[in-house]
């Protein structure tokens, strides 16, 4: 059963073209997912979904958006995971139960929903999809509450995990992150319309204002009369992801109240005065490791040059499991410019090393490009553990640095030198909250209890309760 999932959710109140704005945002969350987009637009009576799969350009036609009336609307967008590849886990999902018409959008990765699963099944319930959202659905309708945020608190109360989720219900738009907080999301105003994003990139095209991000446990519930605010779980201790700084966040958005960029630039800089080094010229890999090498840059006084250069328009016909076609898409993707590398020391810096893979080709194709020396820097300490909160790290035996030092993996990728951010660097470079991020899948710490995994008894799990479709050339991101 595959239930990992990286997501972007939107949700529109009272504006008359809340479905076009849902899908302008979705627009601008495309990094977020690509596998799947879905829109469901309501008129406070009945609810209109519409659903594909691919791209969220590819999937709205002008018919489509014509029937997705009303003045709000929520909108997903799926990261696409290798297996479960199918319409039937596209969201938003919709249902009808006792209290009527039901649509939701989550982003996240539930950590106990397979026992509440298989609990609920055992009992007599029926799932339409493999989707760990789907357990919150059947949770709100088993709870007896006779008001939809009651009935929701209940079935908050038996999940844990990573979930930032959009409903409608009702005549209500039900907004909400889990008490950790692991997953952005924010909350704008278009005029009198209220708006809600996992990202500030989204509002910037729909032409919203940034009001401020949802806490960590806080449900925000959006009427006509306007909008007030439960915090069901008490005092909580928020863990969010420092992963979507270093790579999973568009550089151009706030999250977790701050700049994506001016944090990677931070990251950057820090790197550069944890492991200097004479070079001629920074590259950065596009187009992840951009800002991050522009800190390194600025803080090393090297000049940054554009060595490597990205097609952005490789179809999904390349993305396949396959190791040789993995490397195949790295020279699609990527190409060096020899003028500018030839007979040239260089510092090649990236956000993240997963399984070093596209890092070992990118070095080879530098090499020929004629480089003398090339010094690897990463923007992000070494991944040595999987992560259970929604994004789609491979397994732990796939995690290059989980089983090699440093210096092994410096010599697979067959760098002159590497330099991970440490994760002390990494944590000053957040202020005084630094500590309080998540930094699981760097430390194994997870600050939510993660599944038991068979024959792990001891040990911590060698892999996420499902196989990742991470493909390590981040082909469907473009990124
Ligand atoms: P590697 O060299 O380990 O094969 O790949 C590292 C690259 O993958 C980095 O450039 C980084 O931007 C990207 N990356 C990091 N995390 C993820 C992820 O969760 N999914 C995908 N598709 N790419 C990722
Ligand atoms: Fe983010 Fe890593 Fe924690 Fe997962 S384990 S939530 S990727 S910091
Ligand atoms: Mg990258």
């Amino acid at each position: 059963m595959k239930m990992t999932e990286n997501c972007g959710i939107i949700g529109v109140f009272g504006h008359p073209e809340a479905a076009n704005l849902t899908y302008l945002g979705l627009y601008s969350l495309q990094h977020r997912g690509q596998e799947s987009a879905g829109i469901v637009s309501s008129d406070g009576r009945s609810l209109r979904p519409y659903r594909g799969m691919g791209l969220v350009s590819e999937d709205f036609t002008p018919e489509a958006m014509r029937r997705l009336r009303g003045d709000r609307a929520i909108g997903h967008v799926r990261y696409s995971t290798t297996g479960s590849s199918h319409i039937r886990n596209a969201q938003p999902f919709t249902v009808e139960y006792a209290l009527g018409g039901l649509a939701i959008a989550h982003n996240g990765n539930l950590t106990n929903a397979e026992p509440i699963r298989d609990d609920l099944v055992a009992h007599g319930s029926i799932f339409q999809s493999t989707m760990d959202t789907e357990v919150i659905v059947h949770l709100i309708a088993h709870a007896r509450e006779p008001v939809f945020v009651d009935r929701l608190i209940t079935a908050l109360r038996r999940i844990q995990g990573a979930y930032s989720l959009v409903f409608l219900s009702g005549d209500q738009l039900i907004a909400l992150r889990d008490p950790n907080g692991f997953r952005p999301l924010n909350l704008g105003r278009l005029g009198h319309a209220s708006v809600v994003a996992s990202e500030t990139c989204a509002f910037d095209l729909m032409d919203a204002r940034y009001v401020r991000e949802i806490e960590p446990g806080e449900i925000v519930v959006i009427d006509k009369k306007g909008s007030r605010s439960v915090k069901p779980f008490g005092r909580t201790e928020p863990t969010p992801c420092i992963f979507e700084f270093i790579y999973f966040a568009r550089p151009d958005s706030l999250i977790f109240n701050q700049s994506v960029y001016a944090v990677r630039l931070k990251f950057g800089r820090e790197l550069a005065r944890e492991h200097p080094t004479q070079a001629d010229m920074v590259i950065p890999l596009p187009d992840s490791g951009f800002p991050a090498a522009i800190g390194y840059a600025q803080e090393a006084g090297i000049p940054l040059e554009m060595g490597l250069i990205r097609n952005h328009y490789i179809g999904r016909t390349f993305i396949e499991p396959e190791q040789s076609i993995r490397h195949f898409g790295v020279k699609v993707k990527l190409n060096a410019i020899r003028d500018v590398i030839r007979g040239k020391s260089v510092v090649l810096v990236d956000d993240s090393v997963v399984r070093a893979t596209t890092g070992r080709k990118i070095v080879k194709m530098v090499r020929q490009a004629g480089a003398s020396q090339i010094h690897v820097r990463i923007s992000s300490p070494p991944i040595t553990h999987p992560c259970f909160y929604g994004i789609d790290t491979p397994l732990k035996e796939e995690l290059i640095a989980a089983t090699h030092t440093i210096d092994e993996v410096r010599d697979y990728l067959e760098a002159d030198s590497l330099g991970y951010l440490s994760l002390e660097g990494l944590k000053a470079c957040m202020g005084e909250n630094g500590c309080r991020f998540c930094h699981a899948c760097f430390t194994g710490d997870y600050p939510v209890p993660i599944p038991s995994q068979p024959g792990d008894a001891e040990d911590t799990p060698s892999s996420p309760m499902v196989v990742s479709g991470y493909h390590g050339v981040e082909d469907e991101r473009a990124r």
